[in-house]
């Protein structure tokens, strides 16, 4: 790949003709491209893999392997903006395209996100609360990070986890060298293990002229590690609401950043605040916004790519997101007539364990 662009084209206002070039092709790009044909926009899908979910309702597809660089041209060539929908896109692969195309929001903050030391520090930096962490960063390092951390801990891979993949607890009496060939024996941050009394996160979005707009604080209910449920609004108090909205605004602004992320903390018994980590896109904790509220996260992220003003969320109500994951997609014909319900379904041939294959949203009129 060529080296890196000295700048990015500079982002412009868009019509609402022009072409948004999406890279990741799973469900959230699939409901990126609704919302942008909503707009009157038209998508283009780059993704490596011929089942992806977006390829069904957008108007053009690039199937090919993100170091294509002679696709990657092509595709630059054909649209008017790159977003992604996936944070793990090669740097490479975002960095070649910002040379040509505005990418948004910037590659240079994959970087910080795709590495959780990076981020965790970032996030410090900013005088963010997080849980205590450690860089372990070869096994030998493990003993010191234990000393200053202590236990119980959760070791993590630096890159590449989700879902709980690329993370193990380090207990009383558990060997920690055995904890760390579980994670696959590469570069890891040891945290504090945080007793916390909810998960939250906050979505975000931040357009070009830097104007930011949250979503409500939404609560989330994991099942082995998996989202099962959002709801909103979330069981905390006005301060800490308050308080974790002025979290996601200020790494917002820290970041430059235009479009959508989400932000997810732990709120711990006494009220206080740790961010636990960034997702640099659209999040499945802000499904709920697609029936919940007067504009969608989905919507809101391509109105700040496209360099338009950024809508002003008014929720319907109280709102639940349940996710459908494996066999459970199975259940969908059971919310059809739900008062309220509105089924999400994301058009994956193949169910496996652990498969995010859909979504309910139930908005409650109370
Ligand atoms: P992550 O991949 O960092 O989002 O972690 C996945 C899930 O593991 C979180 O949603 C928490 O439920 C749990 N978890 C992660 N880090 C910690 C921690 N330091 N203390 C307690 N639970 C954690």
């Amino acid at each position: 790949m060529s080296p890196a662009a000295a700048t990015m084209p500079a982002p412009a206002v868009l019509k609402a003709d022009a072409t948004i070039g999406i890279l990741g092709g799973g469900q959230l790009g699939r409901m990126l491209a609704l919302a942008a044909a909503r707009l009157g926009f038209r998508c283009h899908v780059f993704s490596p893999s011929p089942d992806s979910p977006a390829f069904d309702v957008v108007h053009r597809v690039t199937c090919a392997d993100y170091t294509d660089t002679e696709a990657l041209d092509r595709f630059a060539g054909d649209v008017d903006v790159v977003t992604y929908e996936f944070e793990n896109v090669p740097a490479e692969t975002a960095t070649f395209l910002a040379a040509r195309i505005p990418v948004l929001p910037d590659p240079k903050i994959l970087a910080t996100t795709q590495d959780r030391l990076a981020e965790k520090t970032f996030v410090a930096g900013l005088g963010i609360a997080t849980a205590a962490f450690a860089d372990v960063g070869e096994a030998a390092a493990l003993k010191s990070a234990m000393g200053r951390i202590g236990r119980p801990a959760v070791l993590k891979t630096r890159r590449f986890g989700y879902d709980g993949k690329g993370q193990a607890l380090i207990k009383n009496g558990s060997d920690p060298q055995a904890v760390w060939r579980e994670v696959g024996g590469q570069p890891c941050i040891l945290e504090a293990f945080v007793p916390f009394e909810r998960e939250v996160s906050v979505i975000a979005a931040r357009g070009h002229d830097g104007a930011v707009e949250c979503f409500d604080v939404t609560e989330n209910e994991h099942r082995d590690h998996i989202l099962k449920i959002s709801r909103v609004p979330a069981a905390i108090s006005q301060a800490a609401e308050r308080q974790a909205r002025e979290i996601a605004q200020t790494i917002a602004q820290a970041f430059g950043y235009v479009g959508v992320l989400a932000v997810e903390m732990f709120v711990l018994r006494d009220g206080r605040l740790l961010v636990n980590e960034i997702a640099p896109r659209v999040h499945n904790s802000g499904h709920w916004t697609l029936d919940g509220v007067s504009v969608s996260q989905f919507e809101q992220h391509i109105r700040a790519v496209a360099g338009w003003p950024l809508g002003k969320p008014i929720r319907h109500g109280r709102v639940e997101m349940i996710n459908l994951i494996g066999n459970e997609v199975e259940d969908y014909r059971r919310w059809l007539d739900v008062p309220g319900a509105a089924v999400h379904l994301y058009g994956k041939a193949a169910v496996r364990p652990g498969r995010k294959m859909g979504h309910i949203t139930r908005v409650f009129a109370d």
